[in-house]
């Protein structure tokens, strides 16, 4: 059992006090923009075994899963030039950069053929927030924005979200189901919360 370090526990607790308080999404992506920022404002807190990349694949790494299943907090390790498919997430989702930048593509996915390119990528610094959700624009597909150094952001989502249901949209066209799982190893166990201190 490894308890969260701060500034971990912090954003952890704040998330709980948010889901306690009913809030709709809108006020909850608002809440949860808000100390997702000030959790990846600070690059010195995630131990290196949870931005360590595989060499093959994009890691998600779970630092967080709420014994409730309303939310889940994910360590994603990008690899140089690693990208994820077009996918969706049919929950609502923060991204934070902690490390390095990614470049966010959004698509739309019309009734037949392949997905459509909405805008250009947009780069994605150390320190700033995406949000995607069913509400918002839920498509997109994410890389490593450079090609010869680690990327690390860290994601919230509003469900477990590696058991989630959802979908890949191949280029070609399509839909295919997909459930993400997690890369977690015996070196990466998610963090537990010490509620018993919190503020
Ligand atoms: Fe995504």
């Amino acid at each position: 059992m490894t308890v969260a370090p701060e500034p971990l526990s912090r954003f952890l607790r704040g998330v709980e006090q948010l889901q306690a308080a009913g809030l709709g999404e809108p006020e909850l992506l608002r809440g949860g923009r808000r100390l997702l920022g000030e959790l990846v404002a600070d690059d010195d807190w995630l131990p290196n075994a949870y931005a360590r990349p595989d060499p093959d694949r994009y890691r998600q790494i779970l630092l967080y899963r709420d014994p409730a299943g309303r939310f889940s907090l994910v360590s994603f390790v990008w690899g140089p030039g690693q990208s994820t498919p077009v996918h969706d997430h049919t929950v609502w989702g923060l991204v934070g950069v902690l490390r390095g930048a990614e470049l966010a593509q959004r698509f739309r996915i019309p009734d037949a053929g392949a997905p459509v390119p909405l805008g250009p990528p947009e780069r994605l610094e150390a320190g700033a927030i995406d949000v995607v959700s069913p509400s918002v624009g839920d498509v997109h597909q994410v890389s490593n924005a450079f090609d010869d150094r680690v990327s690390v952001s860290i994601h919230l989502y509003g469900a477990d979200i590696g058991e989630v249901r959802r979908a890949v949209y191949p280029l070609a066209g399509g839909r295919k189901p997909f459930v993400s799982g997690y890369s977690n190893d015996a070196a990466t166990p998610p963090f537990v919360l010490d509620l018993e201190h919190a503020a």
